[in-house]
């Protein structure tokens, strides 16, 4: 848990989320701002940012967090496709430092840069 960081708040409870699946290691909520119809936020507990952190056992928990993703996806019905997203840095946009995949469906995605 880093102090400082909003999506450990809401991992520990401290900032309500719309949770959409929660075991012990992933949570999955709506993200607070959509951009999409779908807009969910995959976030793997463990407090860590960036790809380039990513350890053998990180490999594996992101493994099963795609994993996840790929069944939530399936129960909300999104068989015309979805986007999983990972902003890394500045100029990618993120905002929250806490590796987390954006799951956006629910409607035709435009793909600009
Ligand atoms: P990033 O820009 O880092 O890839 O994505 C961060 C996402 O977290 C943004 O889409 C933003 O809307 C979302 N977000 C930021 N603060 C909160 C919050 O307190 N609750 C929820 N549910 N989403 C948040
Ligand atoms: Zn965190």
């Amino acid at each position: 848990m880093e102090n400082s960081c909003i999506f450990c708040k809401i991992v520990a409870g401290e900032i309500p989320a719309s949770k959409v699946y929660e075991d012990d290691e992933i949570l999955i909520f709506s993200d607070i701002h959509p951009i999409a119809k779908i807009h969910l936020l995959c976030v793997p507990k463990e407090h860590f940012r960036l790809l380039s952190e990513v350890t053998p056992k990180r490999a594996a928990l992101l493994g099963r967090t795609m994993q996840k993703i790929g069944r939530i996806a399936e129960d909300l019905g999104l068989k015309e496709g979805y986007r999983v997203v990972i902003n890394q840095g500045e100029n990618a946009g993120q905002t929250v430092p806490h590796l987390h995949l954006h799951l956006l469906g629910g409607e035709p995605l435009g793909w600009e840069k």
